[in-house]
């Protein structure tokens, strides 16, 4: 749940981040006041970890093109021009861990804004950005059981027609407050959002899978729901587990009548969900699908398996390369 700590816990930082192809110190990041408030209007931006391997003594970022692949993907739909290639965000990525001397689990946020001073509300077509990438650590919740309360939200998820989700876009994430302001004030943890249709969305930051009788369900990609990484991964890991996997409209009652039931994104790793709307679900402790999905799950974003060296981004491999970089 969000609280005034846990927003104060948010202000821990590292010692450089990456400003239009400079890594600069944290502190020396800034900009005009008259700059921020019109620019976020349009602003898109990735979620992406990257975990610490102890025995590797190795950093894996998480999907990391999938991501970018992702970030060009919105930056198209808002009509925002960028300078800058995946490869060179690639590159900028690992540059920044490496300078940040990153040996922990660490989040890593690549954003992009209108640039300069913004009067016009509509930013127009082909507007020039700004890109930052910002990393700051993070403790992981996987393997650790624990669970949440979730409600089903009065607020109606935005549309593809609307805002659409399938756009990493912070504007889209007032729908995803107002859900997560009502769900705190009734006493939940997290909203679920249906859609125009009545049918179940996702989470204000988390895709939702449901188990019932050992099949895995999941609404489908028309459902107004952000194409989640992780959402991606669990149905692979599924797959690869031998479960029945499903992507298709799911009902509010499915959610009532789930055995199983757990919110998947990057941020929010595998959160299981104990009830919803008063519902237990099961004893309201994580089930043998959800942990073992948990534990598949952690062992890919962890470098612990070699199935799928695809998704892993190692980031310390040239350590002489990084001296350089920090030097330059
Ligand atoms: N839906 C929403 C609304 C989100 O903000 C997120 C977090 N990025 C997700 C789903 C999960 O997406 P991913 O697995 O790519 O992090």
């Amino acid at each position: 749940m969000t609280t005034a700590a846990s927003l104060a816990a948010g202000d821990s930082h590292m010692a450089y981040l990456w400003l239009d192809k400079e890594i600069v110190p944290w502190e020396s990041a800034v900009v005009h006041v008259s700059a921020v408030g019109h620019a976020s209007v349009s602003s898109v931006f990735e979620g992406i970890k990257a975990y610490w391997n102890d025995e590797q003594q190795q950093l894996y970022i998480f999907r990391l093109d999938d991501h970018l692949k992702r970030l060009y993907d919105s930056l198209r739909v808002a009509e925002l021009s960028s300078p800058y290639s995946r490869s060179d965000l690639t590159a900028a990525v690992i540059g920044l861990l490496v300078a940040n001397e990153a040996r922990a689990d660490t989040y890593v946020r690549p954003w992009m804004y209108a640039s300069g001073i913004i009067r016009e509300h509509l930013v127009p077509s082909g507007a020039p950005t700004t890109c930052v990438i910002d990393t700051w650590p993070f403790t992981t919740g996987l393997g650790t059981r624990r669970t949440c309360r979730a409600c089903v939200s009065s607020w109606v998820r935005i549309a593809d027609n609307v805002m659409p989700p399938r756009l990493k876009t912070f504007s889209n994430y007032h729908n995803g407050r107002l859900g997560m302001l009502e769900a705190h004030r009734h006493g939940y943890d997290w909203p679920i959002f249906l859609n125009e249709r009545g049918r179940v969305t996702e989470g204000p930051g988390a895709c939702v899978f449901l188990c019932k009788d050992g099949r895995l369900v999941t609404p489908s990609l028309a459902s107004n729901i952000l194409d989640s990484i992780t959402r991606r991964t669990i149905l692979r890991l599924g797959v690869e587990q031998g479960i029945d996997v499903e992507e298709r409209e799911v009902d509010r009652t499915e959610l009532y009548t789930a055995d199983e039931l757990f919110f998947v994104g990057t941020g929010w790793e595998i959160l299981p969900i104990g009830d919803i709307d008063g519902f237990a679900l099961g004893d309201g402790e994580p089930g043998p699908i959800t942990l073992l999905l948990d534990r598949e799950y952690h062992r890919a974003v962890r470098g612990e398996t070699d199935a799928h060296p695809e998704w892993l981004t190692p980031v310390w491999t040239d350590r002489q390369g990084a001296a350089d970089q920090r030097a330059d």
